[in-house]
């Protein structure tokens, strides 16, 4: 069997263009899905993969850790979020492919079922702009949250602490106590809620607001620093005994053996669509497994993204969580069909063989490229900061 074409479609979901990557072979009807998302970077990261794909066409799609092999080392320059996002979504489709070609659904491939169903938690979302976070309110969370616990949700994840000063001022700390507040009283006890720092906190703010939070009992904080400030993160590690997750902006096992190795983070959050690919994710949770530490993986891009991430869930034994968006577009489930309903906040084991989706192209051409910019926050004298 021959790679003999990859090829991209661009679908665009308000703020993401989700990048679909479709590898071709030579068998009929055998091809591979695979998703390669980049916020704000599609251009690049779909030329990355043009560039990227003569090297493999003529190779067997089923030789997965040599085409990978192929795809890192041979282009002498490694890393980075375009290169290996554009990895990471031909990895998916060859590990499509690979299932499809024996029959089997993918997990059964990555080792069989670790676990029955897979927990999901869902985005309350806030912070994606800066005009959706001002409009939040602490009466907005309770909604949002009453409907997701209705939806059969268990757990969610929010975003509390709002846009910050380089050290959060008493009035932002006290909106992330309502906020927080509103959450955990729609919630109830029983619900578990994480909250993301987004990156937006320097080490001192996000100590302050972990420390408001704390009486809420998050299940864990995510970004409390941006990902490069790792002495940051080890200052608020230090200080704060809730639990603390990232990895969403990490690429391969190298960039999280020093989180692991200073003890900082309790749960990784490799994103699939960046990391490396399925390939590589399997070896980062391997990675997290030997320091005792727990996946769950980041998923706020398209259905083929959350697909993937399932069968990762099942197989994975250090698995906690699976994020997956559901407030971006109401028409996911038109252009890809076969994503399982969530039922009583669960994923089951899909029984398709491959990723198990069908791409329906007539459906995505109805959402064309978008040019979206990022949001941009400044801080009240004008100077930069991040969202
Ligand atoms: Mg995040």
């Amino acid at each position: 069997m021959k790679i003999t074409k990859i090829h991209t479609s661009i679908v665009n979901a308000k703020m993401r263009n989700w990048v679909i990557v479709r590898v071709e072979t030579d068998e009929a009807g055998l091809y591979g899905l695979g998703e390669a998302t980049v916020e704000f970077q599609t251009h690049a990261v779909v030329g990355a993969i043009n560039d990227l794909s003569p090297l493999l066409i003529g190779q067997d799609p089923r030789e997965i850790e040599r085409n990978w092999q192929i795809l890192y080392r041979h282009p002498f320059f490694k890393g980075g979020v375009i290169t290996m996002s554009a990895i990471s979504g031909i990895d998916q489709a060859l590990w499509d492919i690979k299932a499809k070609a024996l029959g089997v659904p993918l997990y059964q491939v990555l080792g069989g079922l670790a676990r029955d169903k897979v927990r999901m938690y869902d985005h309350l979302g806030g912070g994606n702009s800066d005009a959706v976070y001002n409009s939040e309110t602490s009466e907005s969370f309770e909604e949002k949250m009453k409907a997701s616990i209705s939806a059969g949700f268990t757990a969610v994840k929010i975003l509390a602490v709002p846009r910050s000063e380089p050290l959060g001022s008493a009035a932002s700390l006290k909106l992330a106590d309502e906020l927080m507040f509103a959450a955990r009283n729609a919630a109830g006890p029983d619900i578990d809620i994480m909250i993301d720092f987004h990156g937006r906190t320097s080490a001192a703010a996000a100590i302050a607001y972990a420390e408001v939070l704390a009486p809420y009992k998050p299940f864990f904080l995510e970004e409390v620093v941006q990902p490069d400030q790792i002495e940051a993160f080890a200052r608020v590690r230090d200080k704060v005994s809730t639990p603390l997750a990232s990895g969403e902006r990490l690429l391969t096992r190298s960039e999280f053996l020093p989180f692991l190795k200073a003890g900082l983070i309790d749960v990784a959050q490799p994103d699939v669509c960046h990391a490396g690919g399925i390939t590589e994710l399997r070896k980062i949770a391997s990675l997290c497994e030997t320091f005792g530490v727990t996946m769950a993986p980041h998923n706020p891009l398209g259905p083929i993204a959350t697909m993937v991430n399932v069968h990762l869930g099942l197989s994975i034994s250090n698995f906690l969580i699976q994020e997956v968006m559901r407030s971006d577009v109401p028409w996911r489930g038109d252009i890809v069909h076969g994503v399982p309903e969530i039922k009583n906040g669960y994923i089951h084991p899909p029984t398709a063989p491959g990723i198990g989706v069908e791409f329906d192209e007539a459906e995505a051409a109805k959402h064309p490229y978008v040019a979206v910019k990022p949001t941009q926050w400044y801080n009240n004298d004008g100077s930069v900061t991040d969202w």
